[in-house]
C-alpha cells in the first residue's frame, strides 16, 4: 500500500468511528440533563418501539426516514444527525493533524488521537446541554479532569512528544491554574455585581480544559473563546438592542477547539514556542 492510501484508510476509520460515537454524545446530550442512562437501548418517545438497527444509522437513517419516526411518524429531533456530523468532521480533523505522514502512525500518537478527539467530544456535549438547558454537566467538566491527568501521564510513559505533549504535571497545573483563576472571577464578581456573572458550571469547565491543554494552552483557548463570546454579545446586542443571555460554554468550547486543531498554526503566526 502506498503512503497515501494508508493515511488515507487512517482518516475513513476515524470518521466512522466518529459517526457512531457522535450517535452516542447526542444520545448524552438529551439524556444526562434528564437524569436517564445513557447504556439503554433508544426508543422512539411517543410510541416507545424501540429504534431497530437499521434506523439507527448515524446520519443515514435521519435522512432516509427524513427526520420521522418509522412507525408513528414523530418528528425526530436535527440534532441527533448534526451532533453526528460534527463529532465525525472532529474525529476527521485530529487524525488529519495528527497523522501527517506514515511515520507518524504508532502508539503515542494514537493515544494523543484519543485524548484530544476526547476533549472535543466533551466540548460538543458541554455546549449542546449548556445552550439547551444552560448548564455545564459536571460529566462533561470536572470528572473529566481525573481522566485528563490520566491520559497525559499514559502519553508521557509512551514518551509521545508531539503536539499538545503537557504531561500529567502540565495537566495538573492547567487544571488548577485555570479552575483557581475563574473560581477567583466568580467569588469576585459575585461579591462586586452581587449576581452571578460567571456561572460554577464555567469554573469547572475551565479546569477541565487546563486539564487537557495545560496552563499555556489553556490561556490561549480562553482567550480565543472570551473574544468569540464577546463578539457573538456584541452583535446579538446590535440586533436586539438589549442585553442578551448568552451561554459562555459554547464559545469557550469554540476557543478550545479551535486550539486543538489549530493552536500550532496560530502560535507559529503569532511568533511563539508553545509546549
Ligand atoms: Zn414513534
Amino acid at each position: 500500500m502506498s503512503e497515501s492510501w494508508i493515511l488515507a484508510s487512517t482518516q475513513a476509520f476515524a470518521v466512522l468511528y466518529g459517526l457512531a460515537i457522535g450517535s452516542f454524545l447526542a444520545n448524552a446530550i438529551v439524556r444526562i440533563p434528564e437524569g436517564r442512562s445513557l447504556w439503554v437501548r433508544s426508543s422512539c418517545p411517543r410510541c416507545a418501539t424501540p429504534v431497530e438497527w437499521r434506523d439507527n444509522v448515524p446520519v443515514l437513517s435521519w435522512l432516509l426516514l427524513r427526520g420521522r419516526c418509522r412507525h408513528c411518524s414523530t418528528p425526530i429531533s436535527p440534532l441527533y444527525p448534526l451532533v453526528e456530523a460534527l463529532t465525525a468532521v472532529f474525529a476527521w480533523l485530529v487524525c488529519r493533524h495528527l497523522f501527517v505522514s506514515v511515520h507518524d502512525i504508532d502508539a503515542a500518537t494514537a493515544g494523543a488521537w484519543v485524548l484530544q478527539f476526547g476533549l472535543l467530544c466533551l466540548l460538543i456535549v458541554a455546549s449542546a446541554v449548556d445552550v439547551r438547558h444552560r448548564i455545564i454537566p459536571d460529566e462533561t467538566s470536572v470528572y473529566a479532569v481525573p481522566f485528563a491527568i490520566a491520559g497525559h501521564a499514559v502519553l508521557e510513559w509512551l514518551q509521545y512528544d508531539g503536539w499538545l505533549a503537557v504531561g500529567w504535571r502540565g495537566a495538573t497545573l492547567g487544571a488548577a491554574v485555570w479552575g483557581g483563576s475563574f473560581a477567583f472571577i466568580a467569588g469576585a464578581a459575585r461579591l462586586v455585581y452581587g449576581e452571578e456573572a460567571l456561572g460554577w458550571g464555567d469554573v469547572k469547565l475551565a479546569g477541565m480544559l487546563g486539564a487537557f491543554l495545560g496552563v499555556v494552552g489553556g490561556s490561549v483557548s480562553l482567550m480565543l473563546g472570551s473574544i468569540a463570546g464577546a463578539v457573538v454579545g456584541l452583535v446579538v446586542w446590535a440586533i436586539l438592542w438589549r442585553r442578551p443571555y448568552l451561554p459562555f460554554g459554547p464559545p469557550l468550547a469554540l476557543g478550545a477547539a479551535a486550539y486543538v486543531l489549530y493552536g500550532d498554526v496560530i502560535s507559529v503566526q503569532l511568533g511563539w514556542t508553545l509546549p
